[in-house]
């Protein structure tokens, strides 16, 4: 995204937007959203933890006239670190609470298991034909935890798919459970405007990543199922977590089904031609030169697809010397 960040506003409808830097290139910052909520504030996602992205919230809640001294609660959309790494720092800094979907909860052990998460990476890259020599540049920048991404805590509540958040005078934020890019990823609908809060799972211009790993399921079948459910709203003015607003969610949600369908056929394609590993579907669906990060993500979202047409009857594998190939 080539996009500057954008300065601190107010939307209307007691809705704030206030933009926290990222330590990456790409996403360049997250979209955390302060909303007037029964006499107090309910901030929508906080960025990692780092001191340009708490400034940012300070500042933005001052040039707004706000303060932040009366966000009683924090929701975060998903356990991604861009969105729930501050969280630990700003309920001990402001004492809210801390609210995300039932199935977060469960998985927060998780999100902190760091050393596991990497052992999990090096079995998928083994068994998809990651060659050994690059193996540990796809991995290794992940074995140490970053600064940005402490520990997190468990949330002091939770919240299931339908349910309403209240923010007071008949005003609520209907959860909505939108699994794929992660699988306790959680929309917020407000009651009064319509309006969606989409997290990641519709972005402008760029499509979430869909991340492999090796408990999921199917998450690509997940987060396409969860576009439909979404699209079955009519999703109109969408505020995502990154980027800029969107005019009209449905339209943005339809173009990312078309997008992952041209990568199912394209991959499809790829394998038809001749039996391969999801490594080097990969090479050949991505442009080349990749860091290590992107070459990780495009690799899991490559694994993402070819299980996902395996899971519909489209593909098949065997192994080869411990190694998964996709076949016709
Ligand atoms: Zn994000």
């Amino acid at each position: 995204m080539n996009v500057p960040m954008p300065e601190p506003a107010s939307l209307g409808h007691g809705i704030h937007l206030i933009p926290a830097p990222l330590p990456f290139k790409s996403p360049a910052w997250v979209n955390t959203y302060a909303i007037e909520a029964d006499g107090g504030i309910l901030l929508l996602d906080c960025g990692t933890d780092w001191e340009p992205g708490r400034e940012a919230i300070r500042d933005g809640f001052g040039q707004l006239g706000l303060d932040e001294s009366a966000v009683h609660t924090l929701v975060v959309s998903h356990l991604h670190l861009d969105h729930v790494g501050m969280s630990a720092r700003l309920v001990k800094e402001l004492g809210c609470r801390l609210v995300m979907h039932e199935r977060a909860a469960k998985l927060v052990d998780r999100y902190n298991d760091t050393p596991g998460y990497v052992d999990r990476l090096l079995r998928i890259g083994r068994a998809h034909g990651v060659p050994p020599r690059v193996l540990g540049s796809v991995t290794g920048d992940l074995a140490t935890r970053p600064e940005y991404m402490p520990l997190i805590d468990p949330p002091d509540h939770t919240v299931a798919d339908g349910e309403r958040i209240d923010i007071g005078d008949g005003r609520s934020l209907e959860v909505i459970h939108t699994p794929g890019h992660e699988p306790a990823h959680i929309c917020l609908r407000d009651s009064r405007t319509g309006i969606l809060f989409s997290g990641d799972h519709v972005l402008p211009r760029i499509s979430p990543v869909i991340m492999w790993d090796e408990d999921l399921g199917d998450p690509l079948g997940s987060y396409l199922a969860s576009l439909q459910k979404l699209l079955g709203m009519n999703p109109g003015i969408t505020y995502p977590a990154h980027g800029t607003l969107i005019d009209r969610g449905d339209e943005r949600a339809r173009q990312i089904l078309l997008h992952h369908d041209r990568r199912l056929l394209d991959m499809a394609e790829l394998v038809r031609s001749a039996d391969t590993t999801a490594w080097e579907v990969m090479l050949k669906s991505f442009r080349p030169n990749l860091t290590p990060l992107e070459a990780r993500l495009a690799f899991l979202e490559t694994v993402s697809h070819l299980e996902h047409l395996k899971m519909i009857g489209r593909l098949q594998t065997e192994q080869r010397d411990g190694t998964v190939v996709f076949r016709r």
